[in-house]
């Protein structure tokens, strides 16, 4: 089953407001096993709404389309749909009498213009309205469809699911055709796109090859890969199964996930830190739980950065002890005993570490120290980055580094460079009951 979204409203195509429904309508659409190849966005006029309907009908199933439902002159939708449908609108007694029902309890009468909103093509079936005056429509076209929403987000949502959806269901069944969407995404941080293009390109042939699997009695194709970067929060390899019911894509996806972690680690080690939305700090967050250990963070061109990040984790205050914010050199001096001398250098990051360990009673102590830019500091280029590592009995680490982009992407890179080599090094701690005193 092919569904394309069409939305209707010039303030779409102004930029005034985003489209939201068509991402909320792809995102249920394809947990229903619904496929979807065309989004459209198309203004308040009737020749191109038209042209959009036809354009979408022959190469897809049917169509929801939302938006210009409303009792306003520029409110189109049903017009536009009764022409390609190729037949009349017909005021609905019943829905005038509702929408009328409507302005009554809420004291107001009725314009005349909102009548406009008991017009229904000629065949058509309504999804009838609950929250707003206008009903939805559900208008067939020998075996295709037009379904049509309300603009406003939570009427169009409400009518999906209550109208929409049971109608592709059963659409879906009788064409012998169900199935559900689901994915899951493996998030990676440090390695390049292609890079782990390069760790995956077995899996994705192997699921090539399996093409002609049919779990479950699933359609062919039931697992692909695909990457997606996000920016400083690095890249994640999404996998998506389709399967029968939602059990049995859940399995398949636990199956795909291991095998895809287990070609990643061969080829690049240890960079997956979570999935979905678990981000860096929950993976922190759960190195220190499971290790019971304490953090302390000793901040100078980050300014805050990290800890921000670390309390985003609910129940953070049970491992994270707190930072200091250590952005003037006297305060590294004064506040973290930093040696007096030059702040943005190894030795400084390290001692940075030390004391805030020192101050804030933590096992562990993070600090970093760089150059965010625009400019040199001590002679040191922006995107010189010094990140140290206080671990409870082990000798202090460092670690240099380098990072591309101006003073805001280094400062964010910075923040969570810093709890990647935080999360590796924790990782690579004994195992938690392996020789650990209380
Ligand atoms: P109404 O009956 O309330 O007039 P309508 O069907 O005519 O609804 P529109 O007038 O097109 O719908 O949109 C109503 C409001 O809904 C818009 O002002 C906008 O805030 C929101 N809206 C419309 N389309 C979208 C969309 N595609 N994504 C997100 N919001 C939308
Ligand atoms: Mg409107």
């Amino acid at each position: 089953m092919r569904i394309e979204i069409v939305a209707v409203g010039t303030e779409l195509l102004l930029g005034q407001i985003a489209d939201t429904n068509s991402a909320w309508l792809g995102d249920r659409l394809a947990a229903a096993g619904v496929t979807s190849h065309f989004h459209q966005a198309v203004g308040d006029n009737h020749e191109r709404i038209t042209l959009a309907f036809r354009t979408a009908l022959a190469r897809s199933d049917g169509i929801i389309v939302c938006g210009g439902l409303g009792p306003t002159q520029d409110d189109i939708t049903r017009e536009a749909i009764a022409d390609v449908m190729g037949v009349e609108l017909v005021r609905n007694q019943e829905i005038v009498d509702l929408i009328a029902g409507f302005f009554q309890t809420r004291g107001r009468t009725m314009s005349a213009n909102n009548a406009r909103q008991a017009d229904v093509p000629v065949g058509a079936a309504i999804i009838p309205q609950v929250m707003g005056t206008a009903p939805g429509l559900i208008c067939p076209l020998g075996n295709k469809v037009i379904y049509a929403v309300p603009g406003v987000p939570y009427e169009m949502a409400e009518m999906f699911e209550r109208g929409i959806l049971p109608d592709l269901r059963a659409r879906m069944a009788a064409a012998g055709e169900q199935s559900v969407i689901v994915s899951r995404t493996v998030r990676t941080w440090g390695a390049s796109e292609s890079g782990l293009a390069e760790a995956l390109q077995g899996r994705i042939d192997a699921l090539d090859a399996n093409d002609a699997v049919e779990p479950d009695g699933a359609p062919a194709g039931s697992v692909t890969l695909a990457f997606l970067a996000s920016g400083i929060e690095g890249i994640k390899v999404r996998i998506t199964a389709r399967a029968a019911t939602l059990d049995a894509a859940a399995a398949v996806l636990d199956v795909e996930e291991k095998e895809v972690r287990k070609a990643i680690e061969a080829e690049l080690g240890d960079i997956v830190f979570g999935v979905d939305d678990e981000s860096m700090e929950v993976a922190v967050a759960s190195q220190l739980i499971a290790r019971g250990l304490t953090l302390g963070v000793a901040e100078s061109l980050t300014g805050g950065l990290i800890a921000s990040r670390l309390v985003n984790v609910p129940g953070a205050s049970a491992w994270f002890r707190g930072g200091v914010v250590a952005y003037h050199e006297q305060v590294k001096f004064d506040v973290l005993g930093v040696p007096v001398g030059p702040v943005v250098t190894e030795a400084a990051a390290a001692a940075m570490a030390e004391g805030v360990r020192r101050a804030t009673g933590a096992d562990v102590g993070l600090g970093i120290t760089g150059v965010a830019g625009p400019d040199d500091q001590e002679g040191v280029a922006p995107g010189t980055i010094f990140v140290g590592l206080s671990l409870a009995s082990e000798s202090t680490s460092t670690r240099a580094l380098r990072l591309p982009g101006d003073r805001e992407r280094v400062r964010q890179y910075g923040a969570i460079s810093a709890l990647d080599l935080l999360r590796r090094a924790l990782i690579d701690l004994e195992a938690p009951s392996a020789g650990r005193e209380a």
